[in-house]
């Protein structure tokens, strides 16, 4: 009999309500748990289940002043995953509703990702219970200096390398790069996702969305298809989704839709690179809504909406984890999408992912399609480490290879058949490697 649903249940009475976690651990083990069964030395090992108990998680107060001298009290977080690749590697977010399940599940999830890559990264995740949105840069600054005050003891080049993910863009990695310095930091490399003027490296805002656009091409090709006039729906407006607009326009293809936390934009004729910028400008520089942009660009505000209706080739969910559920799956489907590709980490549900693989749509998961962004922070770290800047060619270069090869990883992982299944792919791939290291460095 199969120890799979033995570990999920001990595992779900060990970390009551850690739902996401839970999501993620599932969809990993069942995709991976006849190869890990296949090698008994691995099973006796535990290696998988070494792999999802985090090596620590760290949890912290961070007390701060806002604007009108109010103390104000938030959580912060760093859940270093495993390092048995390389340091530990994976964004801060900074959102009122992250939890200690969210961060346990996303650095899970980074671990394999960083793994698929082929980079010497391990991986983690972090962040807080703070919202940036409608604080001033004052407030953020001295946010980012309270939180650092205890992170720093946790992080450096060599040991746990965090980056930008959501409400940490490169504002807040200047203001913690700042602080870390102002306590005595003195490694470049401690932050990726910095601004190019200190030890930043081009294109790393766009990497995410562009290297997705990247996978969806190599995707289409596998399945002799192309992207050149395939309608696109896009969710979110942040620097997933606006990059990977900008590049899908680049290359040929159609986007129908953005959005935010207000609700959708629907773009019945076909987003032009013009209004694209505006919608950058407002959500970007101006920090605005999507809802500000109604009547300013060639598009149809749906206020609380979601982009999923409307017909469509091919669906992009950008913004947040869980955002695109059963019912959401139905309507692409009903709308003729034949394939979906996740720019943000865990966007479709599980019962999502189950319509969709009965509609027999091509699924690519974010562990895989939004792997570009951890690929350029990667080339940031050896920029760093060399001291000498890279060009943006460079980069697009590399970046564009990268992704290659995780596609051919995938495929090569995937077992028989069309449409090729890339959630087995990826995860099987993500795990061989790191079963090995596991193995090889003994029993920790
Ligand atoms: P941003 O914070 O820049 O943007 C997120 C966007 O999604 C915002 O427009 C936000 O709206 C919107 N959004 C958030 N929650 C919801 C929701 N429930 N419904 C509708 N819209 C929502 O984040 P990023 O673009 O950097 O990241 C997006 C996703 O991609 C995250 O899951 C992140 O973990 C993942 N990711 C990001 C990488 C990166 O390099 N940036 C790398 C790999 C994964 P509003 O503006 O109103 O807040």
């Amino acid at each position: 009999m199969s120890s799979l649903h033995p570990f999920l249940e001990r595992l779900e009475r060990r970390y009551p309500g850690f739902d996401e976690l839970h999501q993620a651990v599932s969809e990993v083990a069942r995709s991976v748990w006849s190869v890990y069964e296949s090698e008994p030395r691995w099973l006796r090992e535990r290696i998988f289940e070494r792999l999802v108990e985090p090596d620590r998680v760290v949890s912290f107060r961070v007390c701060w002043t806002d604007d009108q001298g109010a103390l104000q009290i938030d959580r912060g977080f760093r859940v270093q995953q495993s390092n048995a690749l390389g340091p530990y590697k994976g964004g801060l977010r900074f959102h009122p509703g992250v939890n200690e399940s969210i961060f346990r599940f996303l650095a899970f999830e980074q671990v394999f990702k960083n793994s698929l890559t082929g980079l010497p990264l391990g991986g983690a995740k972090g962040g807080a219970t703070f919202d940036p949105r409608g604080r001033s840069d004052m407030e953020v600054m001295r946010f980012c200096q309270a939180f650092m005050s205890e992170l720093r003891r946790f992080v450096s080049a060599d040991l746990d390398v965090p980056a930008g993910d959501q409400g940490v863009g490169g504002r807040e990695i200047g203001f913690l790069y700042g602080a870390y310095r102002r306590y005595g930091g003195h490694d470049a490399g401690v932050f990726t996702g910095k601004p190019v003027s200190f030890g930043g490296i081009p294109l790393r805002p766009a990497a995410t969305g562009y290297g997705l656009v990247h996978f969806l091409r190599y995707a289409l090709w596998e399945h002799d298809a192309a992207l050149e006039n395939q309608r696109c729906l896009i969710s979110g407006a942040g620097d997933v989704a606006l990059f990977a607009a900008e590049k899908l326009i680049e290359l040929g293809a159609h986007v129908h839709s953005l959005s935010d936390t207000g609700g959708a934009m629907i773009f019945e004729e076909p987003l032009t690179k013009e209004d694209l910028a505006l919608i950058r400008d407002v959500k970007q520089v101006e920090r605005g809504a999507l809802a500000e942009c109604a009547g300013q660009v060639k598009g149809t505000w749906s206020p609380g909406g979601k982009p999923w209706a409307f017909p469509a080739d091919i669906a992009l969910p950008c913004a947040t984890q869980n955002e695109l559920d059963a019912e959401d799956a139905k309507a692409l489907m009903a709308g003729g999408a034949k394939v979906v590709a996740e720019g943000a980490n865990m966007p479709c549900t599980a019962g999502a992912v189950a319509i969709l693989r009965d509609a027999k749509a091509l699924f690519l998961p974010g562990k895989a399609a939004n792997a570009g962004g951890v690929a350029v922070s990667g080339m940031e770290m050896a920029q760093n480490a060399q001291r000498l800047p890279w060009t943006s060619e460079r980069v697009g270069t590399h970046l564009q290879e990268i992704m290659r090869d995780v596609h051919t990883r995938c495929v090569r992982n995937a077992g028989e058949g069309k449409p090729v299944d890339y959630v087995r792919g990826a995860n099987v791939a993500g795990f061989l490697r790191l079963a090995e290291a596991v193995e090889a460095q003994g029993i920790l």
